[in-house]
């Protein structure tokens, strides 16, 4: 008995399932009993005919007769039963121009065609179209990596290039370059990762990962005479244990620039346009002195809170992002001490030049109001994709 469309009375799930398992089910049987192109025609025309076709047919009965609150149920299914009659008659026509192939392959006795027909027959008849298809998702940035391309742009802009260093450093270039005292508590333990195994060499050349990007500023001023405009990003590591605001692993961007007669005036300059790039043209930046080993001057650089436009208040309640001090502590900053430039061999009394450095995921963080940073680092695509 060829298979009917069935009027449909009931249109209960249960009942709307078992209908199209049958029919699903007789669309499969029917496929695979096409052998040639007149049998494959009047399959075609038999599901797929504009008038009268099996496709047309569950239109008209099923979802034209729905009652109202079952049409979007049954439109739902009827769309993706058309889908796959259409994807059947178009896999059965393929199917049968491989049978038809071999059989021709056959007669003429042509061993390496019949070879290649079977073997393209075998693929079409394993072709389940039942599966689902496969779905490739579309990457997108990571939201670190498109904060500090951001950054990078800012910079790129006012003339500055980019600069990469290696990530497991020499004690030389991570605190003796930079004019980090012996017992400076950067250089400690606690903070540091050591490279183990180092004890024979002497400490300048024993092997650490960089606890910041400052050492491609000095790799930099060996390799190059002022003036210098860089900046360098990249992956740092300092020994924090884990939680909302701290990482064993986060991501830096420093700069630096080295000429004649730079003053701190060009660096408040600067530094107050990055800002305002980053975060729009109403934020404020204000400085304050603080200390670096290799900066003298140096200041730490807060900007009006995004949050609360620097009041310290929103929507009634103290703002908690600035602690109500309508600031936000963004990066460091300051004048080369003439000191580094000892190290590469610049005329201290001849150039000037300042620094600056931030941190990558502090920036995103607040710029994409993520309140964990360790979900930067725990690659779970659901919160990846939101920066798609
Ligand atoms: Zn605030």
């Amino acid at each position: 008995m060829p298979y009917t469309v069935p009027k449909l009375t009931d249109f209960s799930t249960t009942a709307l399932d078992s209908a199209v398992r049958e029919l699903v089910s007789a669309l499969e049987e029917e496929s695979k009993a096409v052998r040639s192109e007149a049998e494959w025609k009047i399959f075609h025309d038999r599901w797929t005919a504009r008038k009268n076709g099996i496709r047309t047919q569950i239109g008209e009965l099923w979802l034209n007769a729905a009652p109202k609150e079952a049409k979007r149920e049954v439109g739902r299914r009827v769309n993706s039963i058309i889908e796959q009659i259409e994807t059947t008659v178009k896999d059965t026509d393929d199917r049968r121009k491989n049978l038809e192939i071999l059989k021709k392959a056959r007669a003429a006795g042509i061993d390496a065609q019949i070879d290649q027909a079977r073997r393209a027959l075998e693929l079409s008849e394993r072709l389940d179209v039942t599966l689902p298809g496969i779905r490739r998702p579309i990457g997108a940035e990571h939201p670190v990596i498109k904060t500090m391309n951001e950054m990078i742009g800012v910079f790129r802009n006012l003339g500055y290039s980019v600069e990469e260093g290696p990530e497991i450093e020499t004690d030389f270039y991570n605190f003796e370059a930079l004019n980090f005292p012996p017992n400076h508590p950067a250089r400690d333990t606690q903070d540091t990762l050591f490279i183990a195994g180092q004890e024979s060499k002497p400490l300048r050349d024993r092997l650490l990962l960089r606890t910041h990007t400052s050492p491609v500023q000095i790799r930099t001023m060996q390799k190059m005479k002022p003036p210098v405009r860089v900046v360098c990003p990249g992956k740092v590591h300092r020994n924090d244990a884990l939680d909302a605001t701290h990482s064993p692993i986060f991501h830096q961007i420093e700069g630096l620039a080295v000429d004649t007669n730079i003053t701190f005036c060009d660096l408040k300059g600067t530094l107050d346009h990055a800002m305002k790039a980053m975060f729009g043209s109403s934020v404020k930046t204000r400085f304050y002195p603080s200390f670096f080993p290799f900066t003298e001057p140096s200041a730490d650089v807060q900007i009006s809170c995004i949050f609360c436009d620097g009041k310290g208040v929103r929507d009634g309640a103290p703002c908690r992002n600035c602690k109500a001090s309508g600031w936000i502590e963004l990066l460091g900053c300051g004048m080369v001490d003439p000191n580094v430039y000892g190290f590469v061999d610049y005329d201290a009394s001849k150039v000037s030049g300042f620094a600056f450095g931030m941190g990558v995921e502090r920036i995103a963080i607040l710029k994409y109001g993520v309140d964990d940073i360790q979900l930067f680092f725990q690659g779970d695509v659901r919160f990846l994709e939101q920066f798609g």
